[in-house]
């Protein structure tokens, strides 16, 4: 081949493309990011060096884990851990390939029979992650000529979907149905023929609140609308069993499409979507995010596999894990905390604004305690909280250890006030 000519270019004279100008912004000295970071205050990306479900150690430092989705504590439960390692044994350790050519294992088969059953479904279709599933799933199901209706705190990857997907979207308010209801009277009149689709998380990953269920499939039915659940936060956590938001209502055969995501309660990597058989063929071969990315590995499968038996054959943890909820939700409140309308693992703690809420961070892992520092625009100005959320195997001393240390933190910063009282700032 031709070699190159002309003088080699010195790396450092080379003028940078103005497309990296946004990287260099962020880097502004008066920008968040480098005064938080020199302020000591930076919260994300932090390593855990050892991961035991509720105790983690964090620069070298012991933790009690407040705030992992690792809702039933499976991550190193013995049995999931060795079903993983026969299945590297047998399997090794990648599919190499998608779905659709060579990456389908009996085991992927398995899985979604499994899962179907368990869900009281027709059929069931993984995909390699939760977010990866609501993006194909929207991009697949909802196309030109039809109308997508968001809840506005629906998930990132739901947003990404309604961006990929030709389909039109419109977003209502936050849980307020009449919203949607003008929406769907719009879509109804001005465009009979268009296909309508609302979509909603069924438990709210920041607020831990659940959907309106009931009222969103009376809607759906009056509307001849589907109704699709993303229920990342929901299935193995709430529901008869654990089978979600709708099974909460008992309302699993009126709900058309429902996701879920293995990296929570399934203590794994990877996510499903469960419905009618037509419906989960059909994504199956039209969802980019399924044929065009390579399976769940293996071990990630096993995974899944061993945590369903330990869900279907232990009910006691989700009773566990709602006694647990409970108790902290009653606990932050008597001590004078804003926790929002949470109903589930999942428990905001409102400090306020962003800085208070990055001092209080490192207070709290200080004091021995790691939650998530939650920012807008995840959350509302203002609004910025600890997300703490729960697993099954904490302990009583472990629950109180993090309640003792919410109040001894939450006193310093004005938070909450002696006596159980909102505090001054
Ligand atoms: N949906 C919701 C509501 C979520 O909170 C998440 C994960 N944070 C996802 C989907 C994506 O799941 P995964 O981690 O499997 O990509």
């Amino acid at each position: 081949g031709q070699q190159p000519t002309g003088p080699t270019p010195d790396p450092a004279s080379r003028p940078k493309a103005s497309v990296f100008d946004k990287a260099t912004r962020f880097f502004d000295p008066e920008g968040d990011y480098v005064k938080v970071t020199e302020a000591g205050l930076y919260p994300y990306f932090r390593a855990i060096e050892v991961n035991e479900g509720s105790r983690a150690v964090m620069d070298g430092r012991e933790t009690i884990m407040a705030g992992s989705n690792n809702y039933l504590g499976l991550t190193s439960d013995p049995r999931v851990v060795q079903a993983a390692k026969d299945a590297v044994d047998r399997y090794g350790t990648g599919c190499t390939g998608s779905r659709f050519l060579n990456g389908t294992l009996d085991l992927h088969l398995e899985l979604e029979e499994r899962l179907a059953a368990f869900m009281r479904k027709e059929a069931c279709v993984l995909f390699s992650t939760g977010y990866m599933t609501n993006q194909g799933l929207l991009q697949s199901v909802a196309q030109r000529g039809d109308v997508i209706f968001s809840d506005k705190d629906n998930h990132a990857c739901i947003l990404a979907g309604q961006q990929v997907s030709a389909a039109e979207t419109v977003r209502y308010r936050h849980n307020d149905l009449d919203h949607l209801r003008t929406f769907l009277q719009r879509t109804s009149e001005e465009r009979p023929e268009a296909g309508k689709l609302i979509v909603t998380d069924g438990v709210f990953s920041m607020s831990g609140t659940l959907a309106k269920v009931p009222e969103l499939v009376a809607l759906a039915e009056e509307f001849g609308a589907a109704l699709m659940l993303d229920d990342a936060h929901a299935v193995g956590v709430v529901g008869d069993g654990g089978r979600g938001s709708a099974s909460v209502f008992g309302l699993e055969d009126r709900v058309d499409l429902t996701t879920g995501t293995f990296s929570k309660s399934f203590s794994s990597l990877g996510g499903f979507a469960v419905g009618d058989e037509t419906v989960i063929e059909y994504v199956r071969h039209t969802a980019s995010t399924h044929i065009f990315s390579a399976s769940m590995p293996p071990s990630a499968v096993a995974t899944v596999l061993a945590c369903l038996d330990i869900l279907e054959t232990e009910p006691e943890r989700l009773d566990r894990l709602q006694e647990i909820s409970d108790f902290m939700r009653d606990g932050f409140r008597a001590l004078g905390f804003d926790v929002w309308a949470s109903q589930t693992p999942i428990i905001p703690v409102v400090i306020g604004e962003m800085y208070r809420c990055f001092e209080f961070w490192k207070d709290l892992l200080d004091a021995g305690v790691f939650a998530n520092a939650v920012i807008p625009p995840a959350v509302p100005k203002g609004q910025s909280l600890m997300r703490t959320s729960y697993m099954a195997t904490h302990t009583d001393a472990e629950l109180q250890t993090v309640l003792d240390a919410f109040e001894q933190v939450g006193l310093k910063h004005g938070i909450i006030a002696p006596g159980g009282k909102p505090g001054p700032a």
